[in-house]
């Protein structure tokens, strides 16, 4: 079975498991686990920002990144399809009082005039005011859609003079990083927090990060204890991190041109295909799945008549041939 369906399927590798084994840990509530510290230290830097904080989930790190710029009352702005809009089950109003206003945009981009026509300053108490603006990037449900660098500085821009902070979702920022070459730094140059997944396409069992300021990441360690989230001797799952950092983000070029490959056999141009997810249009999306998975290839429902296939560390090239075979005689 050749499974499509997210990058969040992967395996730990047999040298992930060893760098697990092997790590040192300490209780990470007491701010003792060297390892955890370690991976804080080497994520907060690749991104150019002060301090980080390891999550269990990218969720997680979402709720605390945008908790840190938006009190409860007051709004972020996102695109209608972001993960923090449709993928976190009202985290945001449900914990902290978040209020959430959309854009629409098929590619999931920075659209700056329907932004500037929502934005709601500071008007007395009478209006919700909008605290922060929210981007995402890769852009998951528009089918890894990069977000180029020259949109992000300009909204970047507009929200300094606004008095708006930016948040970015960056789950996948390594796969905007490797299909640009954009320095990770200058992503993280242009906004306030950032969260980052390990375990999409970097193939770690657990781990996200939200990055930021000293003082951001100081508070978010209190709500995440509070949230439940305080975690022992996690060194084994931040090893995990640290392998995947040192041996699968250049990888990741390859899932990208696998990517390019299955979309070609499923009829998406493959020029629209930026990173490692296709988004196909099927009708029958549903039968279309089931069909695929009796030819051998999982794909995944992410709409009514939408599918979507995603590659990852566990799909050799030779994988992605096979599955493009048995997609495009579906
Ligand atoms: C996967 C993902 C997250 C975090 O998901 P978790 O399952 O909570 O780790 C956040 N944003 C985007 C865009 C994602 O794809």
């Amino acid at each position: 079975m050749i499974d499509l369906r997210s990058d969040t399927v992967t395996q730990p590798t047999e040298a992930m498991r060893a760098a697990m084994a092997r790590a040192d840990v300490g209780d990470d509530v007491y701010g003792e686990d060297p390892t955890v510290l370690e991976l804080q230290e080497r994520v907060a830097g690749l991104l150019g920002h002060e301090a980080a904080l390891f999550t269990p989930t990218g969720s997680m790190a979402n709720v605390l990144a945008v908790r840190s710029l938006v009190a409860p009352g007051q709004e972020v702005l996102c695109e209608a399809s972001a993960h923090i809009a449709r993928a976190e089950l009202g985290a945001h109003g449900a914990y902290n009082g978040v209020t959430m206003r959309t854009w629409v945009h098929p590619r999931g981009q920075v659209d700056l005039p329907m932004i500037q026509g929502m934005f709601a300053p500071e008007l007395g108490p009478f209006f919700v005011r909008t605290a922060a603006i929210s981007v995402e990037n890769t852009h998951n449900f528009a089918g890894g859609a990069v977000l180029p660098l020259e949109d992000l500085r300009d909204l970047r821009e507009y929200a300094v003079g606004a008095g708006a902070a930016v948040h970015l979702d960056g789950a996948r920022i390594w796969n905007a990083h490797v299909a640009t070459g954009t320095p990770l730094a200058e992503y993280g140059a242009v906004v306030d927090v950032i969260a980052v997944c390990l375990s999409k396409g970097l193939g770690a069992p657990v781990g996200s990060l939200m990055v930021g300021s000293r003082d951001a990441i100081d508070e978010a360690r209190i709500w995440r204890k509070r949230m439940g989230g305080g975690m022992r001797q996690v060194g084994v799952l931040a090893a995990a991190g640290l392998h995947a950092l040192d041996h699968h983000v250049e990888r990741l070029a390859d899932d990208h041109a696998h990517a390019r490959l299955l979309a070609e056999a499923c009829g998406v141009d493959p020029a629209t295909v930026d990173t490692n997810i296709v988004v196909v249009a099927r009708q029958d999306a549903a039968d279309f799945v089931v069909r695929a998975a009796e030819a051998g290839v999982r794909v995944a429902v992410v709409g009514p008549t939408v599918v979507r296939l995603v590659t990852h560390l566990g799909v050799t090239r030779d994988d992605a041939e096979r599955a493009a075979k048995v997609l495009s005689a579906l």
